[in-house]
């Protein structure tokens, strides 16, 4: 059973092993049990119904919530050699009687539906004279009120079970929090469900914040970087997205906006040229994305503050997903902070508007922090960094700083300077001043400023007065915030939602007693970008990797399917790198199944052979 697994991996999909927990997922799923699995985003959901599909008689049903996605995965499959058909709204009367007969006749191996076309007593009991042998449901989390996502229509899959108590349920998602994982299995009425959660951890991005300067510029500079790869900026505001765009193109970039503002042709124009390779950039809103299944985005890069850690771990993990190395950028300034909290004091319900700050508490520990970035990102989902580097000294910081290697805090390319002499001043002056006044007035203190209120106080006679004249005001209100962002202060919310003065935590009190020490990044000056590591190797620029880019674009266009499903990058890549001559040697090449041999493999050898050494 297991050998046949693996062959049929290699076989079909071109893969010589399996990813974590798939196989684990595609045996228990082949065995008829319930399962629930949480993966990240890139983590090879598709393969673990997919696969199965293959295996076992009769049909497996996937209802997945896009039906933009839906066609690519559909091609996706087909690519692979796998039957696949599609039912949902989009499909002409006449192509919707064809997928039916290909099933009446047995012919499909899987069947995608939305979740709408699942919902209706007619559809469902047309189902029934079909051999289904298997649900698989996708983006599961949108079932759940507490996923960030949530779908009218997914709550009527409560009925599988009970229409086809025999079919084994699996549920798949990226969106890892226990609250989500019970709402599904509860809903979905799932049996002693395995539940697999993987690890949200992404080896393959490089995460880095910077301080943003010169704004635009930076975005543009970070781009040319990286010529040539696709990727996606992401902007707070739709004018903010046209600026972008528009500088980018006037430098001679294939980028355009998208935005919920602009009618629905051009938005699909654009994500269809994106997914095509036919656009290099696409500057978004949050609107931009969800629908996009392009494993070869090779960068994605923030120009404000995300507004949730959960957010951003979403959109920035559309990078990489073929497991390639990727880069992603978040850029942000003090603005970005006071244009969060007007729009946080303006939110009526209570509850709501603290939920709010605390997620900008977390996205501001996150780029603000001395914390490795990728430890701050884990944390969201219960969990701890492998760490790649040692195992970490006990010189009183946070360990972390030299785990992951792949975030600019662990590379030491932010440069951390010891502030816990600072800290325990901003602090003292808290304490002497009864835990009840907001950061200015703590910085007036130690910088020695003589303000009307200071001295109506007689803050000017405390022996903190004037202590921190070295440091200037911008410095002292950064060092506030990251005491804030690390845990170390917390503010109070006085009545009507406005804010009260600081205090501090247990940690705060331990760093003011000296037994923890506090690291602050230096603000310089911008290393030139050269000096920068650029993540993405070179091989991506070598001639022959180009020209197999360019075939790639070609065969995609005759078949009408995006560049990435008739190859991936990562497969490309390989291709170049062992530079086979004949079929049998391009069939080791990662990705590369017997049925794109079939259909690929002449057009590639013809390049190979004839492309000058
Ligand atoms: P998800 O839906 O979990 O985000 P996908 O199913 O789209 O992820 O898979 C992401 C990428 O990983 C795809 O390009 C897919 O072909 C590739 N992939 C899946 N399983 C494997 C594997 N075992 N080995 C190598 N690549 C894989
Ligand atoms: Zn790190």
């Amino acid at each position: 059973m297991s050998r046949t697994l693996e062959r049929t991996l290699s076989q079909h999909f071109g893969f010589s092993s399996f990813r974590p927990h798939q196989k684990e997922i595609v045996a228990a799923f082949l065995g008829g049990r319930d399962l629930f699995a949480a993966l990240p985003t890139g983590g090879g959901k598709s393969l673990c119904y997919q696969l199965p599909a293959l295996v076992r008689t009769g049909l497996t049903v996937v209802v997945s919530p896009l039906i933009a996605l839906m066609k690519d995965q559909v091609d996706g499959a087909r690519e692979n050699g796998i039957a696949a058909v599609l039912l949902n709204s989009s499909l002409s009367e006449e192509d919707a009687r064809a997928a039916w007969r290909q099933l009446y006749r047995g012919e499909a191996r899987l069947l995608y539906v939305s979740p709408e076309r699942l919902a209706r007593e007619e559809f469902l009991q047309r189902l029934k004279e079909l051999q289904v042998s298997a649900f698989a449901i996708d983006e599961a989390h949108c079932i759940s009120e507490w996923g960030h996502e949530f779908r009218r229509d997914y709550r009527t899959l409560h009925r599988l079970r009970a229409e086809f108590p025999q079919v084994p349920i699996a549920a798949f998602t990226a969106t890892a929090t226990e609250e989500v994982q019970q709402d599904v299995v509860t809903q979905l009425q799932l049996r002693e469900p395995l539940l697999v959660r993987g690890n949200f951890d992404r080896p393959e991005l490089f995460y880095r914040v910077e301080r943003k300067k010169k704004g635009i510029d930076q975005i543009l500079e970070f781009v040319q970087r990286h010529p040539g790869e696709a990727g996606i900026v992401y902007r707070a505001t739709r004018k903010a997205t046209e600026e972008t765009a528009g500088k980018l193109a006037a430098a001679g970039i294939a980028a355009t906006a998208y935005h919920a503002g602009l009618p629905d042709a051009r938005r699909a124009a654009a994500q269809d040229a994106f997914v095509r390779d036919q656009l290099q950039v696409v500057v978004a809103t949050i609107a931009f994305g969800m629908g996009i299944d392009k494993s070869n985005v090779r960068w994605v890069v923030h120009g404000d503050l995300p507004r949730s850690i959960e957010g951003y771990y979403q959109e920035s993990g559309r990078a990489g997903r073929d497991g390639d190395p990727a880069e992603v950028l978040l850029l942000w300034g003090p603005q970005d902070i006071m244009t969060q909290r007007f729009f946080i004091e303006r939110i009526e319900d209570g509850e709501l508007r603290s939920i709010a700050e605390a997620q900008l508490q977390q996205v501001l520990r996150y780029a603000e922090g001395a914390v490795c970035r990728r430890v701050v990102l884990l944390q969201h989902f219960q969990q701890k960094v492998d760490t790649r580097g040692g195992s970490g000294g006990g010189d009183g910081f946070d360990d972390s700083r030299k785990g992951c290697g792949g975030c600019d805090v662990c590379t030491g390319e932010v440069t951390l300077q010891d502030a816990t002499v600072e800290a325990r001043k901003i602090l003292s002056a808290a304490v002497r001043t009864g835990q009840r006044f907001g950061g200015h007035h703590l910085v007036d203190i130690v910088t020695g400023t003589e303000t009307d209120r200071v001295l109506e106080l007689g803050h000017h006679r405390l022996p903190t007065f004037g202590v921190g004249m070295d440091w200037p005001r911008a410095r002292w209100l950064a060092l506030i915030r990251a005491l804030e962002a690390a845990g170390h202060l917390q503010r109070a919310t006085a009545v009507g939602g406005r804010h009260g003065g600081y205090s501090l935590t247990a940690t705060g009190k331990a760093v003011l007693a000296g037994d923890v020490a506090v690291r602050l990044p230096v603000e310089g000056p911008d290393k030139p970008a050269s000096s920068r590591r650029t993540v993405v190797e070179t091989t991506e620029a070598t001639a022959l990797f180009q020209r197999l880019r360019e075939l790639r674009k070609e065969l995609a266009r005759e078949r009408g399917v995006p560049p990435y499903l008739v190859f991936s990058d990562r497969t490309l890549r390989d291709i170049a790198a062992t530079r086979p001559m004949d079929r049998a040697s391009l069939l080791e090449c990662h990705g590369v199944g017997q049925a794109k041999l079939a259909r690929y493999g002449e057009a590639f050898l013809k390049v190979l052979v004839s492309f000058p050494e």
